[in-house]
């Protein structure tokens, strides 16, 4: 990820606002990105400018030591660091068109942990549907295997060690355009666009990492 330390900048999509079409609509991916994620990144700015001592950190080691700063950071660092990477790694985690599906090694574990690619999407369907308010489903490595897990609010894996593959934001304000309240439609419209060389990607990244510890 680039631009990883203070002072942050929001850095345009990889693909054009309209590109993720019929999926996800052109205002939607606009306001998301150029109104949701520049108040994160504004207020992170924000924040870190008092906080000289934090202006060295990467934005995974903002997340990682948010809940042993003093109490008076813990929660605005949590939520605007977590609100720039959350975000960052969900719009870089879609592609249209997608590759087909995972290959390689990524494909092979997750048919090895959740028996098919069909049951896997399926598991992560439901984990995406059961966030209650605002958050996010995610496919995490942890070190030994994988796992689908949810998140409240702008909270991030990243914070437990947890290394991740796959993201889906389920605020309402990455769906409610196009889909009104109907969070299953937008989570069946996003599955065709995972950028599945992306998620391959980063998973031999994480499991590299982990390796070396
Ligand atoms: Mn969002």
């Amino acid at each position: 990820m680039k631009n990883n330390y203070y002072p942050f900048v929001n850095q345009p999509l990889p693909y054009d606002d309209q590109a993720l079409e019929p999926y996800i609509d052109e205002k939607t991916m606009h306001l998301h990105h150029d109104r949701h994620l520049q108040t994160y990144i504004d207020n992170l700015n924000e924040i870190l400018k008092q906080e000289v001592q934090l202006q060295k950190l990467s934005l995974e080691q903002l997340i990682q030591i948010s809940g042993r700063l003093p109490y008076r950071l813990q929660a605005p660092i949590r939520n605007n660091a977590g609100g720039v990477f959350n975000h960052r790694f969900f719009f870089e985690g879609m592609a249209n068109p997608a590759p087909q599906g995972p290959d390689g090694v990524l494909r092979q574990r997750i048919i090895r942990e959740f028996g098919s690619l069909d049951d896997f999407l399926e598991q992560f369907r439901s984990a995406a549907l059961s966030v209650f308010g605002s958050g996010y489903a995610w496919l995490v490595w942890n070190q030994r295997r994988l796992k689908i897990m949810t998140t409240p609010n702008q909270n991030c894996p990243v914070e437990q060690g947890l290394r991740p593959i796959l993201v889906i934001d389920v605020w309402e304000h990455a769906y409610y355009l196009k889909h009104y309240n109907l969070r299953g439609n937008y989570i069946k419209d996003w599955m065709p666009i995972i950028n599945w060389k992306q998620a391959e990607k980063t998973f031999l990244h994480a499991q590299n990492r982990s390796c070396r510890r």
